[in-house]
């Protein structure tokens, strides 16, 4: 592998704080060092074509552009190539499925590695496929697109009976020592289930030095007739059990009572409560249309309308309950857009800020995959097909967040915006993946996962009905010393990605 020399950026490291302009080495795969500028690094031809013809580096010149640790995105259902070049594009070194993860770990790995992967990626523990083999009589083959029309099984939104509870937290437990990375849990889609199996979930997690990723229950101010208020939940059993509990997507699950949601939060972190949350720049998610929360009668206490929901695949809006009661009955994994926050409104878009603005909170995108009209859901080809389908901030997540809270808004440094989209991500990873210690931060030995950005020019493009548009200005982006992006373009045949796996104790 040949070394590479990005010469004269402005190089920013979240772990040290420094910020300055000096030279990155990169050799085997890792920062080999990071030391004031050299005159003698100036390229040896266009975009250092000459460094490659000799023995030396490739000498690339960044002057003028910002060079740090690629994002780690802790919360992506992207399991493609295609997608995860959008990913790229977007500044992600790292994708990770978290929250859904994927069942068993062993064959999603496996399969990542037969097919290859621009990114690093890695996957929780799935307690959702854990439950429906209990539950539900049903194999998973770690299958992102097969998994979904669970969402609305009977059985599955049931409560387990003590032995049902025993077996799926016994399977769990093999897919941690497997290799999962945590427990992903979507308890937001089976909302009503007894809170004494979140507890023994979060027991077992703390047990085993691995994360919780919860997609959490109904908050008290949606449904007061909750089990228990979501946010408490994920905080209450961090403090109970002494276990790293993350709160997924807090944007989309706490829509206009992010406040109170943020508050429950901060309470349980000041009493030393491992809760770590995260939010997405957008004011609409994605899910499957099953989902318990999208139910007709459901949706008032969301401030939602079945008109608020379009479906992915046609971009068609749901006309009225009789048509959402339909699709939930015939087609319940069918994608649909939500729209909880107006993006066009300030009070709501102030919102959007505040939960990235919140002290420690995580850039994460909730990537989904693309699909093509033939159903197709990937493809080797760049720039991608046209006709593909996904949520814009599968593309748009980092480059949007860095626009907004960077350039627009200066509520973040750069130091700020990769302590939130790189180093705070990989921190919740540290204790049960030891490899994940050298990611998010940019000093010598740390992974050569780094990407160089146009502070000018970075922006997202993608946009609800044209959501496959990549981001700009990610000019370079390497993989464990490898270019993904190059001059602003994919890199063809470049398949760098490892799995990052835990290793349990
Ligand atoms: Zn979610």
């Amino acid at each position: 592998m040949t070394d590479v020399l990005l010469a004269g950026g402005r190089v920013v490291d979240p772990a040290t704080g420094t910020d300055r302009i000096a030279d990155v080495l990169v050799r085997d795969g890792r920062v080999a060092e990071v030391r004031p500028r050299s005159d003698a690094a100036a390229p040896g031809g266009p975009d250092g074509a000459g460094g490659e013809a000799a023995a030396g580096p490739i000498v690339v010149d960044v002057t003028g552009r910002i060079v740090g640790p690629g994002f780690v995105d802790l919360h992506s259902h992207v399991h493609s190539i295609a997608g995860q070049r959008l990913q790229a594009m977007d500044g992600v070194t790292t994708a990770l499925d978290l929250e859904m993860g994927l069942m068993p770990v062993d064959r999603a790995y496996a399969r990542a590695a037969d097919e290859g992967r621009p990114l690093n990626h890695g996957f929780s523990a799935s307690w959702t496929m854990a439950r429906a083999a209990v539950l539900s009589g049903r194999t998973s083959d770690a299958d992102p697109f097969g998994d979904l029309d669970i969402l609305n099984d009977r059985a599955w939104l049931g409560d387990s009976t003590p032995a049902q509870l025993d077996r799926w937290i016994g399977l769990l437990e093999d897919e941690l020592a497997q290799g999962a990375l945590g427990i992903g849990v979507l308890m937001g889609y089976a909302p009503r289930t007894d809170p004494a199996e979140f507890r023994a979930v979060a027991q077992l997690a703390a047990a085993a030095g691995a994360p919780t990723f919860t997609h959490v229950r109904e908050i008290v101010e949606a449904d007061p007739t909750t089990p228990i208020d979501g946010t408490l939940e994920v905080a209450r059993a961090a403090m109970d059990f002494g276990g790293a509990a993350h709160h997924c997507h807090v944007n989309s699950t706490s829509r206009r009572h992010v406040d109170r949601t943020l508050g429950t939060i901060e309470a349980a972190r000041t009493g030393g409560a491992a809760v770590t949350v995260e939010a997405y720049p957008y004011g609409a998610g994605t899910t499957g249309i099953g989902a318990a929360f999208l139910a007709p009668e459901a949706l008032g206490a969301w401030d939602l309308t079945p008109q608020n929901l379009v479906l992915v695949a046609d971009q068609e809006r749901i006309r009225d309950e009789a048509h959402l009661r339909h699709v939930r009955a015939t087609d319940p994994g069918a994608l649909v857009i939500v729209e909880f926050l107006d993006e066009r409104d300030e009070r709501d878009a102030a919102l959007l800020r505040q939960s990235l603005a919140f002290p420690d909170s995580i850039v994460a995108s909730d990537a989904m995959h693309v699909t093509w009209p033939d159903g197709s859901t990937d493809t080797r080809a760049w720039p991608l097909p046209p006709g593909g389908q996904t949520h814009p901030r599968t593309a748009g997540t980092f480059a949007r967040s860095i626009r907004m809270m960077v350039r627009e808004h200066g509520l973040w440094t750069w130091s700020e915006a990769f302590r939130r989209c790189s180093y705070l991500p990989a921190r919740i990873l540290d204790g049960v993946a030891p490899a994940a210690t050298r990611k998010g931060r940019l000093s010598p030995g740390a992974d050569a996962d780094i990407v160089v950005i146009d502070p000018t020019r970075i922006t997202d493009r993608a946009t609800y009905l044209d959501s496959t548009r990549p981001s700009q200005g990610v000019e370079h982006l390497l993989v464990n010393g490898c270019f993904v992006v190059r001059d602003g373009a994919i890199v063809e045949g470049s398949f760098p990605g490892r799995g990052l796996r835990g290793e349990p104790r």
